[in-house]
């Protein structure tokens, strides 16, 4: 029973066995990644897992709402509770909003938000290092975690100092895409229902937006993170991209963002027939194969004259409408015949009418590209959950995802928490001799996710370290004089 002390609130939980020191200086004297780099705090870059502190799962919870195969009954909260101890990559986490202490007290000042499962909400939160912060975690077992901005002093003390001087003065550049937003456009589900069909729109909107974050504006650390329900979140953490006013992140916004116009606006996508923007062009290339071999026949668009009306409302001109709409109320073609017609019949009217070129493309946009939820990416001090939350509705981890292999992602395998918990206690029934000693996220599902963000956290210290080295000469440099 003794893993069960991670319950929340219980008094063991700030002491958990696995409370890691994440700070302690021998860890860091024995990584030589270490060596050259000379950090203006004593918090180290990577951290070892103590193998004899691993905790066992505890065996018989008291309440009874997820029963497991493995004999574990247990509600969402103590699911939670053991998820935080012995899963959660506290140790990454830090690494990561410590950015190799390129800068001092970066994670100190950084803001976190807890949402607890009485609806309770507690902002400004702010801990010295991953150990601090876990040792919250444990006692209050937030069902959300949230991620602020880098203020320019702690927020927990925000009140001690003088008004207005409490200021964000730095944020990864962040996209929230919710598949909400695309209510209008998918027919397969609404609102919070998400299903394989509507989640290519969130495949492509990856794909397209990450293309244009690295080729078009050079930025290197991309997080992609599934929400845990319907949507996908960005993390641009570029040191670069850390330090963008709300400015520039406004006119990033706005060169990303091409559907606009609420469902008053019939024409919600405006492309110039003077020749497309190179990025554009990327994104059609993304887009076109997707969108005839899987939106229009999947979400239905050609279907019936509901549907197809918004469709050919794009077409400029009020004769190839109406010709169209009479010709398929007739006859019973299929959605590819009409796709077909279409095509056709803008191609005859751009001859005339050059401007009715891009109508095809412009078709296209408005029902697959990205949709964003700008007030995410401008403020700087706007809340975003973090990775490795675990949504309360769904029980679904919020797990990274690789942009390379988003088209093999499928949210319906993200790792649920009572399946990881199961998975624990599996392996420790079949492993009792390494039960102990192997870290509980390795016994899961859980593994690939932290070690793929592991690795993109250890490219962030990399710039870390070139920042360092840069400092260093330049001292050298002055040293010299
Ligand atoms: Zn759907």
């Amino acid at each position: 029973m003794d893993g069960i002390a991670s319950q929340p609130g219980s008094p063991a939980a700030a002491s958990s066995p696995t409370t890691n020191r994440l700070d302690s200086k021998a860890e860091a004297a024995t990584d030589s990644n270490d060596i050259e780099m000379d950090f203006d705090d004593e918090t180290p870059l990577t951290f070892k897992p103590k193998e004899e502190q691993i905790p066992a799962l505890p065996s018989s919870p008291p309440k009874k709402q997820t029963e497991l195969s493995s004999g574990i009954d247990m509600d969402f909260n103590q699911l939670l509770a053991i998820f935080y101890d012995c899963i959660f990559p506290f140790r990454e986490f830090y690494r990561w909003l410590h950015y190799g202490g390129v800068q001092k007290n970066y994670f100190l000042h950084r803001e976190l938000s807890f949402t607890l499962s009485n609806d309770a909400y507690l902002r400004f939160k702010s801990f010295k290092d991953g150990d601090e912060m876990k040792a919250e975690i444990l006692k209050l077992c937030p069902i959300k975690i949230d991620i602020g901005a880098v203020y320019n002093s702690e927020p927990k003390k925000r009140a001690t100092v003088k008004d207005g001087a409490f200021k964000p003065i730095e944020r990864e550049l962040v996209f929230d895409i919710d598949m909400t937003d695309y209510d209008p456009i998918r027919s397969c589900c609404s609102g919070a229902d998400i299903c394989r069909k509507c989640w290519d729109f969130m495949t492509v909107s990856i794909k397209i937006i990450d293309r244009a974050l690295q080729d078009d504006f050079g930025f290197k650390h991309r997080l992609w993170v599934y929400s845990g329900r319907r949507g996908v979140h960005c993390w641009v953490c570029d040191d670069r991209a850390r330090k963008l006013t709300a400015e520039s992140r406004r006119a990033i916004v706005n060169y990303l963002e091409v559907v606009k116009g609420g469902e008053e606006t019939t024409r919600k996508v405006n492309l110039s027939s003077k020749g497309l923007h190179p990025s554009l062009r990327k994104a059609n290339e993304i887009l076109n194969p997707v969108f005839t071999q899987r939106i229009m026949n999947n979400q239905d668009i050609l279907t019936n004259p509901e549907k197809w009306k918004n469709v050919i409302a794009l077409i400029p001109d009020d004769d190839t409408r109406k010709r169209l709409s009479e010709s398929w109320s007739k006859s019973n073609v299929t959605p590819a015949v009409k796709w077909g017609n279409i095509l056709a019949e803008i191609k005859a009217l751009s001859k005339k009418k050059p401007s009715a070129a891009t109508a095809v493309m412009e078709i296209i946009f408005q029902h697959s590209y990205p949709r964003l939820d700008s007030n995410v990416s401008v403020g700087l001090n706007h809340l975003l959950k973090s990775p490795f939350c675990v949504h309360p509705k769904t029980g679904r981890v919020c797990i990274p995802i690789d942009p390379k292999k988003a088209d093999s992602f499928d949210p319906f395998q993200a790792p649920k928490v009572s399946d990881l918990v199961e998975q624990i206690a599996d392996f420790d029934l079949s492993n009792p001799e390494s039960a102990r000693t192997v870290p509980h996220y390795q016994k899961t599902s859980m593994k690939a996710h932290v070690e793929y963000f592991r690795k993109f956290v250890e490219e962030l210290e990399e710039e870390a370290k070139e920042v360092f080295r840069a400092r260093r000469a330049e001292e050298d440099k002055k040293l010299q004089f």
